[in-house]
């Protein structure tokens, strides 16, 4: 680790510390994370490792690039290439307000990072605008991919604040365990209401239970009809009766018909149903995004 001259420290996340520093050599910036594991006994266990080695294959123009990983000792340090901010961030910096251009290739960018990784049958699991970073020219690229895989999805910050429920699927929070690539399409779908109200977030429960009824106030309650098995799901409890709300206009107001269309299919609570990554850079929503985005 003597290779790198720790700058400052630039995120506290689910897993450790995220520091900004410089490669000795080559004056490369690049960002730290310090992984830290609960049982600390134990170490770094090598299912872990070996799944996070995997992601140094993962090379794409919008996942953060992991250059590198060093385990000494018990610790476990990443090595990733140095972005400017995270999703959150800008949000915060845009009073509110957010360009519509932008808001399409900022959702078209999220997409293709997440077509590429689940065609590699690798998934997120734990997608939300603090894992999303931008580089000065809007540039966005997927953090932390993988890493829910490797030790298990986040319960609590490192930082001890509990991780937030407001990105999680239904099927999710029902308790269902097959977990597949249409956890990440709901989580996108949250995403693309947020990036489309510049930082409002869609469905911000407080716990399990208001999660769920903020979802069907909006969505509807499911049903067996709308969703065969959902009743069967481990942490299934009756909800009451909501129907679907069609205010779209007053959820959305700055989305088009084409995009709200977009949305809804990434919003359907039954995750067979979901629409892929793949179907949805296809759908109409980007038919005129800006060429040089598709290039
Ligand atoms: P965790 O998995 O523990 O949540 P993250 O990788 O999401 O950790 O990092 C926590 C925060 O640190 C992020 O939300 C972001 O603000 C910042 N950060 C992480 N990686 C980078 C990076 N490569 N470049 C710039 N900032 C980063
Ligand atoms: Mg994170």
């Amino acid at each position: 680790m003597q290779k790198y001259e720790k700058l400052e420290k630039i995120g506290e996340g689910t897993y450790g510390t995220v520091f900004k520093a410089k490669n000795r050599e080559t004056l490369e910036i690049v960002a730290l994370k310090r992984v830290r594991l609960d049982d600390d006994d134990e170490g770094v266990p090598s299912s872990a490792l070996r799944e996070i080695c995997l992601l140094k294959e993962l090379k794409h123009r919008n996942i953060v690039k992991l250059h590198d990983v060093v385990h000494t000792e018990k610790k476990l340090t990443l090595v990733f290439e140095y972005c400017d901010q995270d999703l959150k961030k800008f949000f915060d910096s845009c009073n509110g307000q957010i360009d519509t251009g932008l808001v399409q290739s900022l959702m078209y960018q999220l997409l293709r990072g997440l077509a590429f990784c689940h065609n590699k049958n690798v998934l997120h699991r734990d997608l939300k605008p603090q894992n999303l970073l931008l580089n000065r020219n809007a540039e966005l690229k997927l953090a932390d991919f993988g890493l829910a895989r490797s030790f298990g999805i986040p319960v609590r910050c490192y930082s001890a604040e509990v991780v937030t429920l407001w990105y999680r699927a239904p099927d999710v929070l029902f308790g269902a365990n097959l977990y597949s690539t249409s956890i990440d399409m709901w989580s996108a779908g949250c995403i693309f209401a947020e990036i489309a109200n510049a930082g409002r977030p869609l469905f911000p429960g407080n716990d399990t239970d208001d999660q769920l009824k903020r979802i069907f106030k909006i969505l509807g309650t499911p049903t067996e009809e709308t969703w065969p098995g959902v009743t069967q799901l481990p942490n299934y409890k009756p909800f009451p009766i909501y129907h679907v709300n069609t205010a779209w206009q007053q959820i959305v107001p700055r989305l088009n018909n084409k995009g709200r269309d977009l949305l809804l299919n990434l919003l359907i609570c039954n995750p067979t149903e979901r629409m892929c990554a793949d179907d949805a850079l296809q759908h109409s929503y980007f038919n005129d995004l800006n060429p040089n985005m598709k290039a």
